[in-house]
């Protein structure tokens, strides 16, 4: 296998890919290189950028340059030493409806000019078009990836299998499910650019989602034509492992300045808010007085060094196991990145079947959207299909969670601590104490120690939505539960009545006592003696 996974967080992973010339680490992102108009060598690419691979056109390599690239070799042609991609021209049939070679022509010119990963000649789906007009495009890029295989001449070239069907789901899976069969060793999602342009970060999450459901989880996964830094981390959560984009160059082209959190006009600026080597000490409007072609250049290699930063940035944080944070962060930077953020929600099974349940770090919870995170669901199921409470538990204590944790630990429940201690071990043992908090739901008390209980912060006063889902949690525990009592003790600074509520309307539900203490600091004694009362009549 070409590919390793070295590490990863929800569906992101850092691997090593193998090809003939180099071995490069995913996610990886190709700079689409133009020979006749490159504003920035690949050689400087890879030497002051950092970039180990980039990608080029292969149609429009065969149709400007002929035999030269073959004769000289792609690598030494380019002059660049990583690993070189190549498209097939599928991108020029999107735009301009056709092209002037045959896949058979593509497929022997890549193998000759010595690609190290390579496309067949697919047939790009686009935006607005019909559905039967999407089928077409599907059904014509799985023939072609059939027939490739009778003709392709070298195995040492890693073989792109793209995916189409644009945003007709049923269409994607079925491309996937049948690509999948092909030994290809890399698959590619075809168009979303049109998707991006329009901003329906929420459609590509569906794309990406149905096809990567539908692929081998082994194989990598290249997105077509994206790579803005604003919806990296998103795309790389889902799964993408590969990217290329051609925007640096097309948006210097425009005097537009890229950044983490979305794009400027160069006019827009009296700031650069980059620390890259382009940006310091220079201001915005001495680069709009420079010469149109020094701008361009200036804006390609900002754009560059951006998109390198967070491609580093999202590395990082999978190896922190805080890419959920990361890509929360740059979700509110826009209101269509957040809307494909809280679209998470329909995949969070999937995303938590294959996202590490144990990290290094302790998690952080700001809002409802948080809820999705495959921590979250890990622990629902879990408690929900695994756990059973102590067997001489009859009374179930819900307490709220503490700042501090471990709660059983935390000073906040020191007086309720000893309390406990105190009484007799034979009535202890009767009550079953559990923290209800945001966002986990339940947390039995013996429990409240395990990964990631003890290790969250949750941002305070919580949202509707998170109160709602904690109130769901606590009803559904009482539901199932065979306690034959329970005793809220209600935190009226923190918390509203949801999940008081949620919990007396299970408990009349089940026609068992449900008793509720509203706790205040100032009547700590008097809390207690009641709790001693109520635990007695129990
Ligand atoms: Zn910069």
């Amino acid at each position: 296998m070409s590919f390793e996974v070295k590490d990863k967080d929800l569906l992101g992973r850092i691997g090593k890919l193998k090809t003939k010339t180099a071995t490069v680490e995913t996610p990886l992102l190709f700079p689409v290189i133009n020979p006749s108009i490159q504003p920035v060598s690949p050689k400087r690419l890879n030497q002051e950028f950092g970039f180990e691979a980039v990608i080029t056109n292969a149609y429009i390599l065969k149709k400007r340059y002929q035999s030269k690239p073959i004769e000289q070799g792609l690598h030494k042609f380019l002059d660049f030493d990583g690993a070189v991609m190549t498209d097939s021209g599928a991108y020029q049939i999107l735009i301009y409806g056709n092209v002037e070679v045959t896949q058979a022509e593509i497929v022997e010119y890549q193998e000759r000019i010595g690609s190290d990963i390579a496309t067949i000649l697919d047939i790009p789906t686009g935006w607005k078009i019909t559905r039967d007009q999407a089928a077409k495009t599907v059904d014509e890029t799985l023939r072609r990836a059939k027939e490739f295989f009778k003709t392709k001449t070298r195995d040492d070239i890693l073989w792109v299998g793209p995916v189409q069907g644009g945003r007709h789901l049923d269409l994607v899976a079925k491309s996937a499910v049948k690509m999948s069969r092909l030994p290809f060793q890399i698959h590619a999602l075809g168009s979303p650019t049109e998707i991006m342009e329009s901003y329906r970060f929420d459609v590509l999450v569906d794309m990406i989602m149905t096809a990567k459901i539908n692929l081998p989880i082994e194989r990598p996964l290249h997105l077509f034509g994206a790579g803005h830094p604003a919806m990296l981390s998103l795309a790389v959560a889902l799964g993408c492992d590969l990217f290329d984009s051609a925007a640096y160059a097309l948006y210097a082209r425009e005097n537009r300045y890229m950044t983490e959190n979305g794009t400027w006009r160069l006019s827009e600026l009296d700031y650069f808010p980059c620390p890259c080597p382009k940006c310091r000490g220079a201001k915005p409007n001495d680069v709009l007085a420079m010469a149109a072609k020094e701008r361009e250049v200036f804006l390609a290699e900002h754009n560059l060094y951006a998109c390198k930063a967070e491609l580093d940035r999202v590395k990082q944080a999978i190896r922190d196991g805080r890419l959920w944070e990361h890509v929360e962060m740059r979700a509110h930077a826009h209101p269509a990145l957040l809307s494909a953020v809280k679209k998470l929600k329909v995949y969070e099974d999937f995303i938590e079947k294959y996202s590490p349940s144990v990290k290094r770090r302790g998690l952080f919870f700001l809002d409802s959207a948080s809820l999705a995170r495959p921590e979250v669901v890990h622990f629902r199921t879990q408690l929900r299909e695994n756990y059973s409470p102590p067997k001489p538990a009859k009374t179930l204590l819900l307490s709220p969670q503490t700042r501090d944790k471990p709660f059983h630990k935390a000073r906040e429940y020191q007086k309720m601590r000893r309390f406990f201690r105190k009484l007799d071990p034979e009535r202890r043992e009767r009550v079953h104490i559990c923290f209800y908090d945001a966002p986990f739901g339940v947390i039995p008390v013996e429990l409240d120690e395990v990964y990631p209980l003890s290790q969250h912060e949750t941002a305070y006063p919580f949202d509707r939505e998170t109160s709602e889902y904690v109130a769901g949690q606590v009803a559904d525990y009482i539901k199932r539960s065979a306690y034959t009592s329970v005793v809220f003790l209600h935190d009226p600074q923190n918390w509203d009545n949801i999940v008081r509520n949620a919990a007396r309307k299970a408990c009349f539900a089940k026609r068992i006592p449900f008793e509720s203490i509203n706790l205040n600091v100032k009547r700590q004694k008097a809390i207690l003696t009641r709790l001693e009362i109520i635990l007695k009549k129990a």
